[in-house]
């Protein structure tokens, strides 16, 4: 059964100079103090990044408010429908870096934005020295991808700029066309930015990144689902939610998408599982998992799709 989808789920950024960040943050949060907004938002010196949902009256008064700022005004709010908040709670705050990264790099000498229909039409001509280019997470790229995409093969992104400057070797910087994309558009600000300063002549980054292709394109190209940083967990990139499972179950290979947090507290891995090894195992990620004396209770349904782990649900312990 359908529930009502009363919220939306919006994401959106901009790079725009921010004289007092502190003093946005204390705009924002007064804002949202008396509105139905539950929030991830970092500002910065160089701009913000946000992700929130909220009751649909106050999420278009915030888009509103935003739209009335000069700075804000060209912002690209990027939403879905939901039938609830999808964060915990409200948080808005300073970051230094909007990106992880340790690199000075400057958005405004980016790579060329391509529109979704245009990166659609690119990957469709199949040009030679094309390089796609996947800048998220493993756990991200596991669960979908773009078909043909490479994923750097790196622990953590902050040793991107290594990334780049081996990628010289096997590469030539001068005829590949690197076509960059990632989940909403502003990891590939940077990290094109960074491209372009190792030598590579030709960066293309997907505008919007992969949320506003599914809702301009489609599922073309596209294989799995999305993986986004909020309770949804992964969602598909269009309402026909048709693309190939590519992902499979830890235990027994079964195609699964679906990802759980390690029941284990000193643990909390994320990993993926198909629902009846998922209850088999109680929700942990491998059989010593199970003997954890901290371990939350497996309460799921068959059918239910499970939440990221929060530190309120430590109140549902499992008895030892
Ligand atoms: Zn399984
Ligand atoms: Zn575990």
């Amino acid at each position: 059964m359908d529930q009502e989808k009363n919220y939306y789920v919006i994401a959106f950024y901009i790079f725009t100079p921010i004289d007092d960040p502190h003093r946005e943050v204390a705009r924002h949060q007064a804002f949202f103090a008396t509105r139905d907004i539950c929030s991830r938002i970092y500002i910065s010196e160089q701009g913000i990044n946000g992700q929130m949902s909220a009751s649909k009256e106050h999420g278009l008064e915030y888009m509103d408010w935003m739209r009335e700022d000069d700075r804000f005004k060209d912002i690209d709010f990027k939403c879905h429908t939901h039938h609830e908040q999808v964060f915990p709670r409200s948080t808005v705050k300073y970051r230094k870096q909007l990106v992880a990264l340790d690199h000075n790099a400057d958005p405004s000498k980016g790579g060329e934005h391509l529109s979704p229909e245009e990166w659609k039409q690119m990957l469709d001509e199949k040009k030679e020295n094309i390089l796609l280019l996947d800048v998220r997470n493993d756990y991200e790229w596991k669960v979908g991808h773009f078909e043909g995409a490479v994923k750097p093969d790196l622990d953590i992104f902050r040793k991107f700029p290594e990334y780049a400057k081996e990628l010289k070797k096997t590469h030539d910087p001068k005829n590949t066309k690197v076509m960059m994309y990632c989940t909403g558009g502003i990891r590939c600000e940077l990290y094109s930015s960074l491209m372009k300063d190792e030598g590579f002549e030709t960066v293309y980054q997907l505008n919007g990144g992969v949320i506003k292709y599914g809702q301009e394109v489609g599922e073309s190209k596209w294989l799995g689902k999305l993986f986004v940083f909020d309770d949804r967990v992964t969602i598909p990139i269009a309402e026909e939610n048709k693309a190939p499972v590519i992902s499979s179950c830890k235990y027994c290979d079964a195609p699964s998408d679906t990802y759980y947090n390690c029941a284990n507290m000193d643990c909390n891995n994320l990993f993926l599982a198909c629902p009846s090894c998922a209850e088999k195992f109680e929700g942990c990620c491998q059989a010593e998992c199970q003997c954890s004396t901290r371990r939350r209770a497996f309460l799921l349904g068959k059918e239910e799709k499970p939440k990221p782990f929060k530190k309120k649900h430590l109140s549902v312990m499992v008895k030892t």
